[in-house]
């Protein structure tokens, strides 16, 4: 189905977020220059970087949805698995990219990603009458290496298996079948929930961690076949069009919204024996998602069959939707404070590692 070398790629878009009010009162300085026209952002004095996309401060959450997602949906009604990120520090607008904030109190105006992504779907297949759709949706999230249901909590961490078709599951996972959109947004709002429930008691751990909404959507088209004129007696003698008159063709896809954990290194200290050390760690899962994300776009490491989805639990969950037939977006987001300069580096550098 793919056969250009670019479409295997992952598209990358940069969001950099307006001051917040507490920023603006601080008096604090800016360290990013943003050049929409061409698509680079420099950061500091020292680097410019070029992406698909360049978001600045004033970009709404309308014009960002349009440019780069709305065209991504037509790529899930064909059929692709679709998978979007959202990468960067905590407190850098990744969740307010994707939901639009905390999903209890959003208004319209600053609804993200996801429940416009659900607008565009309900709003595309009651155009659709040719077409049965079941669309159902899974939250989960991913923490410490264990993947936890957000929409059925217990004890329970779940595994992941692919299917004889290369279809990646994961079992025990809760799907939700939903007819309407505010069917997904009060799955999202239960899930978000549970999530903050959960994060109270792991002492906010909650930047540490991955949420990964899913639509899985599947169309059955009816589609008439060469022989649709052929009229079939029934058994009752009455003469009605024949079953056989109509295929039904099936596509399915999975679009998936990934608000990743915040990308700060984080300093841990332990007291080993009379030394004492300092480490700073990056999320494992991130680490391996960038590594599988840049193999992706080296052709001799995908025709090798090299791509280590193996090494986490979020890119062994992500394998059958990223890279192949899937389509990617990473949206870096990035703080324009200049206390915030390393961090923005370091994110900007992952990104253009997976462009
Ligand atoms: P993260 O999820 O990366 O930790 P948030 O999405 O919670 O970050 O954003 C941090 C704060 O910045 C929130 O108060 C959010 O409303 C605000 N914010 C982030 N991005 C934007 C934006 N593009 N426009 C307006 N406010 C934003
Ligand atoms: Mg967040």
């Amino acid at each position: 189905m793919v056969n250009n070398e670019s479409e295997f790629r992952v598209k990358v878009a940069i969001r950099v977020r307006p001051f917040l009010q507490r920023e603006k009162t601080h008096e604090q300085k800016s360290c990013v220059a943003i050049h929409p026209q061409t698509n680079q952002i420099v950061v500091g004095d020292r680097k410019t970087f070029k992406y698909d996309f360049v978001f600045g401060p004033k970009t709404q959450q309308e014009e960002l949805y349009e440019t780069c997602i709305a065209p991504m949906l037509t790529n899930v009604f064909d059929g692709y698995n679709v998978t979007i990120f959202a990468y960067g520090q905590t407190g850098s607008g990744k969740t307010y990219t994707m939901t639009g904030g905390n999903i209890l109190s959003i208004g319209e105006k600053d609804y993200g990603i996801v429940p416009r992504a659900v607008q565009t779907i309900f709003h595309t297949l009651q155009n659709r009458p040719d077409c049965r759709v079941t669309i159902s949706a899974s939250y989960l999230e991913i923490y410490k290496d264990d993947i936890i249901d957000l929409l059925d909590i217990n004890d329970k961490a779940l595994d992941v298996r692919d299917d004889a078709a290369g279809n990646t599951i994961v079992v025990g996972a809760s799907e939700h079948t939903c007819h309407s959109v505010d069917d997904v947004v009060n799955l999202l709002k239960k899930g978000s929930t549970a999530r903050h429930i959960g994060a109270t008691q792991m002492n906010d751990e909650s930047s540490r961690s991955h949420a990964i909404f899913t639509l899985h959507i599947e169309q059955r088209m009816r589609e008439k076949n060469s022989s649709s004129l052929m009229i079939q007696a029934s058994f009752d003698g009455l003469m009605k069009p024949a079953q056989a008159a109509f295929d039904e063709s099936y596509l399915s896809a999975k679009l998936h919204f990934v608000d990743l954990a915040g990308s700060e290194r984080v300093a841990r200290t332990h007291n080993t024996g009379e030394r004492f050390q300092e480490s700073i760690r990056i999320n494992s899962g991130l680490l391996a998602l960038g590594n599988v994300v840049s193999a992706l776009s080296d052709p001799k490491k995908r025709a090798g069959g090299h791509i280590p989805y193996r090494d986490s639990k979020i890119t062994r969950l992500l394998k059958d939707s990223l890279g192949g037939n899937a389509k990617t977006l990473m949206i870096t987001c990035v703080s324009p404070c200049i206390v915030d300069l390393d961090e923005s580096v370091n994110a900007l550098q992952y990104a253009h590692r997976a462009s």
